[in-house]
């Protein structure tokens, strides 16, 4: 499959989430699926009595990181070279997709086997590879990221790529792509199916291996990264070659510090301690190769932005897109029309290109709870509100929205206008038909409910209780 990113086509989130409300039964299972991890999330953080102490310290270490940058990112090269890996520096996609495939051609290798990487979906290096006349064979070896390529389809959250699909769904894919039982949805059946499916090509001649990076320590030179299944070991550890892709943010400078990070991923993650491989790679075998990229793409300006730098201290544990009711209900897959989704895509995406992801912004709440859960406390929400500023000031707000914006303006400026506003309001919902709500050109109403108006006001409420509340006993 082919894709480039168009940067003319504004991504309408409203619009794209549509289609994954046309599945209720899939939008019910994945705001369950999602709050049962941020619920299983609080039980981990609230086990642990220091947590909040943790969040500082994580924040701290980043913070201090991303300001000392460039050393930390020379340190972390030298120390790499001393221990034998060569290392590599890409400004952008294109720079790292051309020195992956320069390395695997100068060296015969046919196939890839890679381990889950945000930063090659955000290079779309899978698609460069494959295209003629490179022609290498990438194969995904984590489960979600399997599935997700053999549907021809992006990872939709960032922990659990493909937390959308229901088990049936994945037994009618494998049926139709690697041929097991299409009727059969048992989970050990399907991840077994997959493993035997995938295990293959880690033995294959002129296979080269590929992992990401969840931290690179730049005391050491170490690369290490957290899975759950064991595959990134084997894509590091089989091959003859093994290629590292590390976005420059993913540097800390000490392994004392790994601790602090290590300790809250995987609770924040996921609700679990920890990961079940926490893989530390400095050297290649004896006889092998290994190599690291690092990559930029962007990243050096986003450092730049006053507003938006704080993005870059992402651990991409997946929190806040757990926590986030307008991700759990619209979807990941292509709501968001970016490889980042959830609150943290709505301020990664547009870094990228403002106009495309400008409506981002307005897929938020902000009820703040990203920003509560997120253990680096990346300040989330605030930042999605300082976007709207921005698309404001660039004119990028559509024009409905803007007229829509500037009526609310009004009313929330003037008290009388708007208790007298509420105070209408409430016989009104009563008698309007059910039409002026529900109709094809009213969009605010498809996916939604109006709920019960209530028979008084909090103004009316207040007015009649204040005096009594003030006579009550201390
Ligand atoms: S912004 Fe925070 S909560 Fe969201 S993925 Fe990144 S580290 Fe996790």
């Amino acid at each position: 499959m082919s894709k480039t990113v168009s940067k003319t086509i504004r991504i309408d989130h409203a619009k794209a989430a549509g289609a994954f409300l046309q599945k209720p039964n899939h939008v019910a299972f994945h705001d369950r699926r999602l709050w049962d991890l941020r619920t299983k999330r609080d039980v981990q953080a609230h086990g642990i009595p220091e947590w909040e102490t943790l969040r500082d310290l994580a924040s701290g270490i980043k913070e201090h990181t991303l300001s000392n940058l460039a050393d930390y990112i020379a340190q972390f090269a030298d120390q790499a070279s001393m221990n034998g890996v060569v290392v590599h520096f890409a400004a952008n996609a294109q720079e790292h997709n051309e020195l992956v495939y320069k390395l695997m051609s100068e060296r015969g290798m046919t196939a890839l086997v890679k381990s889950k990487s945000m930063l090659t979906d955000e290079c779309y290096m899978r698609d460069y590879l494959d295209l003629e006349p490179r022609g290498i064979t990438v194969m995904e070896t984590d489960l979600g990221e399997r599935i997700q390529q053999l549907d021809h389809q992006d990872p939709s959250h960032m922990v659990v790529p493909a937390v959308h699909k229901l088990r049936a769904d994945v037994a009618e894919l494998f049926g139709r792509t690697i041929g097991t039982d299409p009727k059969n949805s048992d989970i050990l059946y399907l991840a077994e199916s997959q493993r035997m499916n995938t295990r293959p090509y880690f033995m294959r001649e002129k296979t080269a291996g590929m992992t990401g990076c969840n931290f690179a320590v730049a005391e050491t030179g170490t690369v290490v990264v957290c899975t759950n299944e064991g595959n990134a070991n084997l894509s590091a550890n089989v091959p003859p070659l093994h290629i590292t892709s590390i976005g420059i943010e993913k540097i800390i400078p000490t392994v004392a510090d790994l601790g602090v990070f290590v300790r809250m991923l995987s609770r924040s993650a996921l609700g679990s301690p920890i990961t079940q491989y926490t893989s530390h790679f400095r050297a290649p075998r004896p006889g092998t190769e290994m190599h690291f990229i690092l990559v930029d793409n962007g990243r050096s300006e986003r450092l730049a932005m006053d507003d938006f730098w704080y993005s870059l201290k992402c651990i991409r544990c997946g929190a806040c897109m757990n926590t986030c009711p307008v991700y759990r209900r619209s979807g990941g897959l292509s709501s968001y029309g970016g490889t980042y989704s959830g609150p943290i895509g709505a301020n990664i995406n547009p870094t990228y290109d403002l106009k495309r992801y400008s409506a981002l912004r307005f897929a938020s709440t902000m009820n703040g709870s990203c920003t509560n859960v997120c253990p680096v406390k990346v300040n989330i929400h605030e930042q999605i509100y300082k976007w709207r500023e921005v698309i404001a000031e660039k004119h990028e707000v559509p024009f409905v929205k803007q007229e829509v914006l500037k009526m609310a303006g009004r009313l929330l400026a003037s008290p009388t206008l708007y208790r007298a506003t509420v105070a209408s309001l409430g016989g009104a919902l009563k008698r309007l038909p059910n039409f002026v709500l529900y109709n094809p050109l009213n969009i605010w109403g498809r996916g939604r409910d109006l709920p019960e108006a209530p028979a008084e006001t909090f103004h009316e409420w207040y007015r009649k209780n204040r005096s009594s509340a003030k006579r009550a006993p201390q």
